[in-house]
Formats: structure tokens, sequence, C-alpha cells
């Protein structure tokens, strides 16, 4: 009695956001605007493969009337991120990219006492059961596996029907409209997808299908020698889709992030669901059902962040928070949303006593209810 106790949430002061190649506006912007409306001061090091789009936001916010010093854009590659990741004064480190990445940032971060939180990469699984809407399904593994040339951290990469029907039956549907795929520079509105970003990553890419032929997944549409006319040197690939890929491949088990889609068959539903929950990244997974039994139990048990029914590319809108499990998040807190704001503050919980209150004299315990 005549104790108030209270708590308040408060900026942590400056704070860093390192972030990749692609979604060069999105993915500063879920880290910037919860920061800074929390009272940070931010500093961004995006990806130094398109920093175009990342000074133009910090151009806007000085346009905006955004106070000096509260929004700073730095290029450069790991020498910056070293020197935001040894700097005292900087608070907390929210990164997005690659796992190896994700997992270094993590680690040197939280061993110099900062708070931190790292996305990383995907192989994102879509379970498609005997009952499924055809038509829809593929549908979903066309946009979802190959829009953004396949670089998006929530692509499905994987398809696992389930059944030997459904399986030849997916497959049969999905070559032709694989080889239709419009494939155009970025600029072109009807085109599917554009370019991959990099040459490198178009050799890696490639070097993925060179892979899993050789592991000997059947390749049933091969991209690799698409040529753009007019682009000839431009990093454009065609799509690929493997069929019969098993869990000890490469190709499963690692991320290719590009325009390839591999179908492994499961006998049953455990045996999808188990290849979900052994997969070393969690990010997003789908199932495409009409049975709400089967999709109410896969997504109880699934292990894996963000997860989709009849959804290929479950991205939650911004009340509820973005983040993947196991090898695909590091840290306690997802981004955006709710666990946003509980990442760029702190608490503070104040206990109060007036004079009028303070009656005891000298008390040699902690305060209790007596
Ligand atoms: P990346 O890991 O190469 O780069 C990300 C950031 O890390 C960049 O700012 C880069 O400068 C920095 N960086 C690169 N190498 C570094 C090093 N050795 N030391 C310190 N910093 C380094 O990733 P990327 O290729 O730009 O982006 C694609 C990856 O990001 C994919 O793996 C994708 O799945 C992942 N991604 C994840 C999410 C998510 O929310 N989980 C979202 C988008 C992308």
């Amino acid at each position: 009695p005549g104790i108030d106790i209270y708590s308040m949430r408060q900026s942590l002061g400056v704070v860093a956001g390192i972030t990749p190649f692609n979604f060069p506006a999105m993915i500063p912007l879920w880290k910037l605007a919860p920061a800074i409306a929390c009272g940070n001061a931010f500093i961004l090091k995006p990806s130094e493969r398109d920093p175009g789009v990342p000074m133009r936001l910090g151009e806007l916010f000085i346009e905006a009337g955004g106070p000096a010093g509260i929004l700073n854009v730095v290029n450069g590659d790991k020498e910056a991120v070293d020197a935001i990741l040894d700097d005292p004064d900087i608070q907390a480190i929210g990164f997005v990219g690659s796992t190896p990445i994700a997992h270094y940032i993590y680690s040197r971060g939280t061993a110099s006492g900062k708070r931190v939180q790292c996305f990383g990469g995907a192989k994102n699984h879509m379970v498609v059961m005997p009952d499924a809407d055809m038509d829809q399904t593929v549908d979903a593994l066309i946009g979802a596996g190959y829009g953004s040339a396949g670089e998006r951290c929530m692509a499905i990469s994987v398809a696992v029907p389930v059944g030997r029907k459904t399986a030849d039956e997916l497959v049969k549907r999905l070559v032709p409209r694989v080889e239709a795929l419009k494939i155009g520079p970025s600029t072109d509105a009807g085109a599917d997808f554009g370019p991959v970003v990099t040459k490198a990553a178009l050799e890696k890419i490639r070097g993925y299908v060179d892979l899993g032929v050789k592991e000997g997944a059947t390749l049933a549409v091969d991209g690799r020698g698409f040529k753009m006319q007019g682009y000839e040197n431009g990093f454009y690939m065609g799509g690929c889709l493997f069929d019969h890929v098993t869990k000890d491949m490469r190709i499963y088990k690692e991320e290719i992030f590009g325009p390839v889609l591999s179908v492994v068959r499961a006998h049953d539903y455990a045996e999808a669901l188990g290849l979900c929950n052994d997969h070393e990244y969690g990010n997003g997974v789908a199932i495409f059902t009409r049975d709400g039994d089967a999709a109410r139990d896969f997504a109880s048990k699934v292990r894996v962040g963000m997860v989709g029914v009849n959804v290929p590319i479950p991205v939650p809108i911004a009340y509820y928070t973005f983040g993947g499990w196991k090898r695909s998040g590091f840290g306690d807190l997802n981004q955006h949303g709710p666990d946003s704001i509980r990442f760029y503050t702190r608490t503070k919980t104040v206990t109060a006593r007036w004079p009028s209150g303070i009656k005891d004299g000298a008390q040699f315990s902690i305060p209790t209810m007596n």
C-alpha cells in the first residue's frame, strides 16, 4: 500500500539495420520505420548490390522533414558491417540476408552485448494433398516458385505432392507452364520475371542445376540455355523444374535462390510433414488441400515460422510478425508488427512512494504486502 509500480518502454538509442539485395525498400522499411517510431536513431547498411533504393529512402526522409541524424544510410560491405558490430554506441542490430552471415552477425553482435535479431535463408516447401484444387495449386506454384526469378526468401522452392497420382498430375501440368514463362527486362510489365541480380548469382544457380542433373534428379524443364534477345550479356535464366528430387541431394538441402523448383514425391502426408520438419530451414511453408483436418494438423505440427493454407507465400501483414524458425531465424523476436516494438525498446520499471506514505522509519527488508 502507498507504493505505485509502473513500467514504461524506452528507446534504445542508436540502432542499425543490415539488409539484403532483394526487396531493397521493403526490408529497410520493416526495420527503420518501427525503430524511428520508437524514438531511436537508425543506421541503415543496405546491400552493396543495389544501394540506390535505400539512398532514395534516406532522401525522402529528409524531404519529408525528418530531423538530421535520425536516419543514416551507410554504404559498404563486410567492412561496414564489422564497424557496426564493433561500435559500442550501437545498441541493437537487425539483419536480413543469408544464413551464414546471419549466424556470424548474431554470434559476434550478441557476444559484444548488443540486442540482435537475424533472419536468414530458406527452402520453403509446398505440400500438395491429393484433394487439392489442381488449377489453383499449379497457379500458386508458378507464381511462388518463379516470381522475382525465385529471389525471395518466401519463394516456394520445393513442391511435395502426396501420392503418385498427385505427383504425376502435378508435374504433367507444371511442365508446359514453366516452359511458357515469359522472361524479360525488369522494365517490361508483361514479363513474369527478370534477370537475376549478378553474374555470380547466375553462375551459382546454373551450377546448382548442373549439380542436380549429376545427383540424378530428372530435369523436366531446362532453362539454363535461355538467352534474352537484345540482352545477350544480361543475367537471364529460364525457369527450371526438377522431378524425383530426394532429400539427400544438395539441390534439396541448400538454398538455390533462383528460378528453380524441385519436386520431392512423398508417399503419404506423414512423410510430407516430416520433410518440412527435418529441413534445416524453417522460414515459410504451405499446404494445399480441401481437408480442414489435414490443414489444421499441419499448421499445428509443422516446425516452420510462417504457414500458408492454400496461400503459397504466407507473408503476414504488419499487425502480425515476420520470422522463420530453425536456421532461418536467430534471436527471440520477429521483425515488424508487435515484436518490432519490443525489439526496438527496453522496459524500465519504476517503484514510487511519496513522503506522506512513508511511516515506518528504516526498513531492512524489501517491501512486502503485510
Ligand atoms: P547476403 O547475406 O549476401 O547479404 C546480406 C547483407 O550482409 C548485405 O548487407 C551484405 O553487405 C552483408 N554481408 C555480406 N557478406 C558479409 C560478410 N562476409 N560479413 C559481413 N556482412 C556481410 O544476402 P543477399 O544475397 O543480399 O540476400 C539474399 C539472402 O537473404 C537469401 O539467403 C535470402 O533467403 C535471404 N533473405 C531472408 C529474408 C528473411 O526475412 N528471412 C528476407 C530476404 C532475404
